[in-house]
């Protein structure tokens, strides 16, 4: 048993038509709605943005990694500064992943990479080896070699002080073929109960630990993956390693990760933030996601859009050069309250970094409305009729 005293649960409300759930997070840091979306700052800075433009949209929760924070500044020096809330000057909910995904992505080369067939193109493969302590691999800073184990990443983790915590796992590559999987997933069982001693043995009370569900595309193996994560005291748990090559197969692999897993904790889909994706995994019961797209593409000239292709407008096109509307007419974020399409434009063909906060500004606010909007739905029961609407199915 682990006990999570600064932590709670609850499910407000089930879809009758689907598996969304309306549910409710309390952390240490402060309490909210699920689903939501946790935006990443990476580098324990959201780009083009910071915890005032985040208060600003109703940001509830956001990320940092530990890969990054672990080789600059240190675990060290951000404890000594009282922990990662106060350094960056944070004090709601927040969560760090276990520096696994960056180690594996980064080793092995991205799978976005390897599906686009960009694998051998300017991937510095920093990983040395992986082994039954944990994975050594080589700084991107300054090329020293580190080790991160399953119980020095929750050391790491705890010196960091995020509420939320994950444990280290292996993230499997895309090509790999099922017997490297099924391995990899059972190294990965060992690392997780590994990290649940060492979470026990410093254990504080201000933390909580998220255990995560490997296995691939492989139905039977994320089925055993989902079972023996949902045995262990973690108080959520994650769905993470490859989801696939398309949409299709992620929502497919989503539905074999969630066959296994224990319903009344709260579970993240790692990496995951399309509109559509959002949508399809909510109503399938996940309750938190996480990715960089949203804040990436506003620093690419990309504003999230309800009625946009793929819901983005390309601020670059030519047609923006003397648009007098807002990026988003409904939008209440103080870019579309105050700036029009045509200085955005302008920015952003300048290059001025002003362009592409105003953007960043605007995307995560589309992105707490849309997650506000789909709470609201399932409140009041027309979850599935108002997903049909967004996705125009
Ligand atoms: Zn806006």
């Amino acid at each position: 048993m682990v006990e999570y005293p600064g932590f709670n649960f609850d499910i407000v409300k089930k879809d009758s038509q689907t598996n969304a759930r309306l549910g409710y997070l309390t952390t240490p840091h402060g309490s909210f709605e699920t689903p939501n979306f946790i935006f990443c700052a990476t580098r324990a800075a959201i780009k083009c943005g910071g915890p005032e433009d985040l208060k600003a949209v109703q940001t509830d929760i956001i990320l940092s990694n530990t890969y990054h924070l672990l080789l600059r500044p240190g675990p060290d020096l951000v404890e000594k500064m009282g922990g990662l809330h106060k350094f960056m000057n944070w004090d709601g909910p927040m969560l760090t992943d276990s520096g696994g995904f960056q180690i594996f992505s980064l080793g092995h080369g991205s799978v976005a990479e390897e599906i686009k067939g960009k694998n051998k193109t300017n991937t510095v493969k920093t990983l040395r080896k992986i082994t039954e302590k944990g994975a050594t691999f080589k700084s991107y800073i300054d090329g020293r070699m580190h080790t991160l184990t399953p119980e020095s990443s929750i050391d790491v983790q705890r010196k960091l002080g995020a509420d939320i915590i994950l444990v280290l796992d292996e993230c499997t590559p895309f090509h790999v073929d099922k017997r490297y999987t099924e391995r990899s997933m059972e190294l990965s069982h060992r690392w997780a109960d590994r990290s649940l001693e060492e979470f026990k043995r410093g254990h504080n009370g201000k933390q909580s630990l998220y255990g995560i569900v490997q296995g691939g595309v492989y139905e039977d193996l994320r089925l055993r993956a989902s079972e023996f994560i949902s045995s262990r005291p973690f108080f959520g748990h994650a769905i993470g390693g490859s989801l696939g090559a398309d949409k299709q197969q992620m929502y497919e692999v989503v539905d074999f990760a969630m066959a296994g897993l224990s319903k009344d904790r709260p579970i993240h889909l790692l990496g995951i933030g399309g509109i559509d994706d959002i949508w399809e995994n909510v109503a399938k019961g996940i309750d938190t996601f996480d990715c960089v797209s949203p804040t990436r593409l506003a620093r690419h000239g990309w504003a999230l859009h309800r009625t946009g292709k793929k819901f983005k407008l390309n601020i670059h096109n030519a047609s923006n050069r003397e648009d007098e509307r807002p990026l988003e007419e409904e939008c209440d974020c103080s870019t579309c309250q105050n700036y029009t399409r045509a200085y955005i434009h302008y920015l952003i063909k300048a290059k001025e970094i002003q362009g592409m906060r105003l953007i960043v500004i605007h995307n995560m606010r589309f992105m707490m409305r849309l997650l506000s909007t789909i709470r609201t739905a399932i409140k009041e029961d027309r979850f599935l009729e108002t997903k049909k609407a967004w996705l125009q199915e």
